[in-house]
C-alpha cells in the first residue's frame, strides 16, 4: 500500500519549510522545490537539476514524489475538456478545463467522494473516499495546463469534493497557485465553492488574500433546501446568513450564491421571494445555474420562463445576478457524471 501521506505533495509551504529544516538542508531548499514541483511541475526528483544528488535520493525516501495521471479525457465541442485524474493509490478525482478567449479556467476537486449526499450530484451518490493533499489539487491545474498548453488563468474549487471540509489542504493548494515560486495565479481569480460550512466561512474571511467566495444556496426555505442538501440542516438559513454577515464584516468581499434552478422544486415564486429575502443585509451577486442531468435523478432543470422570471425579479429587487450557461454538456461535464458514467460501461 502507497502512503501518499508520507509523500512530499501532503506538505502545505511552512510543512515543507518546516521538512526541510528537519532534514538538515538549508531552507532557500524549500523554496527551491516548490518552483520545481509547483511552477515547472516536475514529475521526478532526478529532474531537480539544482539539487545534489545526494539530497534527491535521501528526499526521494523520505517524502516520496509520487504523480498523479490523467486516466481519461473527454474533448467537448466547445472545446471544454474533463478528465479523470489517477493518483497513485488508484483513487480517482475529476477535473475540467474550459477556456474562453484568452482565459483558461481550471475546475478542479478537492476530495474523492463527497460526504455531504446532496441528492441532485452525482458525486453525492458516491459518498466520501479521502481527502486531495495540497499537491494533489494543484497538480490537477498542472495537468489540465500541460494538456491544454496554455496558462491557467482562473481556478474554481468546485470539482468534487467539499473544500471546506479539507480547509488545510485547499487554502495549502491555492497558495501553492496564487505564489510566485508556483502559478502565479491571482488570489481574486479563484474561487472556493462550499456547500455552506459556517465555521469554513468565517475562517475563509480571515484569511489574507482575497479568495473568491461561492456558496451553494439552491433553495432559501429551509424544508426544501434539507431535502436538497440533507448534510446541511443543522447549519441553518438564518446560521448561515448570520456566517456571510460574519465573513462580509471581516473582509468586506461579496459572495456569491449559486443557484440550480430545478423544475417544480425550487423554481416557483414562493423560493423566489425567499432567494430575495435571504439576500438582504449582504452583498451578494446570485448564479443561477442549470441543473445537469444525472442519470436514474428524478430531477429536472427548470423551464427557460422561469429561469427568465427568476432573473428579472432579481434584477427589480437590485440583487445582482446571472445565468451561467452550461459548459461541456455533450461530454457529462457536471459533477461525478463522467466517474459514474465510467463505472456503468
Ligand atoms: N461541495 C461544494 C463544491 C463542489 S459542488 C459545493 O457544494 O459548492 C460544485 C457545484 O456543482 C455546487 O454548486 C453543486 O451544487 C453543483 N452541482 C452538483 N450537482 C449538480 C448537477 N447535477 N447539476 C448542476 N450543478 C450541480
Amino acid at each position: 500500500m502507497v502512503d501518499i501521506e508520507k509523500g512530499i505533495k501532503a506538505y502545505s509551504r511552512e510543512g515543507l519549510i518546516e521538512f526541510i529544516q528537519n532534514s538538515g538542508f538549508p531552507t532557500f531548499r524549500a523554496k527551491q522545490i516548490e518552483q520545481w514541483l509547483y511552477q515547472k511541475g516536475a514529475k521526478s526528483y532526478d529532474s531537480m537539476t539544482n539539487l545534489s544528488k545526494d539530497m534527491r535520493a535521501r528526499l526521494a525516501s523520505e517524502a516520496p514524489l509520487y504523480c498523479a495521471e490523467i486516466d481519461d479525457r473527454q474533448i467537448s465541442k466547445d472545446g471544454t475538456r474533463k478528465y479523470i485524474v489517477r493518483y497513485v493509490d488508484g483513487k480517482t478525482a475529476e477535473m475540467v478545463a474550459m477556456p474562453t478567449d484568452n482565459r483558461l479556467t481550471v475546475c478542479a476537486s478537492s476530495q474523492v467522494g463527497c460526504a455531504m449526499a446532496c441528492s441532485f450530484c452525482a458525486t453525492g451518490k458516491e459518498g466520501f473516499s479521502r481527502n486531495l493533499l495540497p499537491g494533489e489539487i494543484v497538480e490537477q491545474v498542472l495537468l489540465a495546463q500541460e494538456d491544454m498548453g496554455m496558462r491557467v488563468s482562473n481556478v474554481v474549487v468546485m470539482g468534487q469534493g467539499e473544500p471546506f471540509q479539507n480547509y488545510g489542504n485547499t487554502l495549502a493548494a491555492l497558495r501553492f497557485l496564487n505564489g510566485k515560486d508556483g502559478l502565479n495565479i491571482g488570489a481574486r481569480h479563484m474561487t472556493v465553492s462550499t456547500c455552506g460550512i459556517t465555521d469554513g466561512i468565517q475562517a475563509f474571511g480571515a484569511e489574507p488574500e482575497q479568495f473568491v467566495l461561492a456558496i451553494s444556496l439552491h433553495s432559501a426555505i429551509q424544508e426544501t433546501r434539507d431535502a436538497l442538501m440533507p448534510r446541511m440542516k443543522n447549519q441553518t438559513l438564518p446560521k448561515l446568513h448570520d456566517a456571510i454577515e460574519a465573513y462580509q464584516a471581516d473582509c468586506g468581499r461579496r459572495v456569491s450564491l449559486e443557484y440550480l434552478l430545478i423544475d417544480g422544486f425550487n423554481d416557483d415564486d414562493e423560493h423566489l421571494d425567499s432567494l430575495i429575502e435571504f439576500c438582504q443585509g449582504i452583498q451578494t451577486h446570485v448564479n443561477l445555474l442549470p441543473l445537469n442531468n444525472v442519470p436514474g435523478s428524478p430531477f429536472k432543470p427548470a423551464g427557460k420562463h422561469r429561469v427568465e422570471r427568476f432573473m428579472r425579479a432579481l434584477e427589480r429587487a437590485g440583487v445582482e445576478a446571472t445565468m451561467r450557461d452550461s459548459r461541456g454538456g455533450d461530454i457529462a461535464a457536471a459533477c461525478g457524471q463522467l466517474k459514474n458514467q465510467k463505472h456503468a460501461e
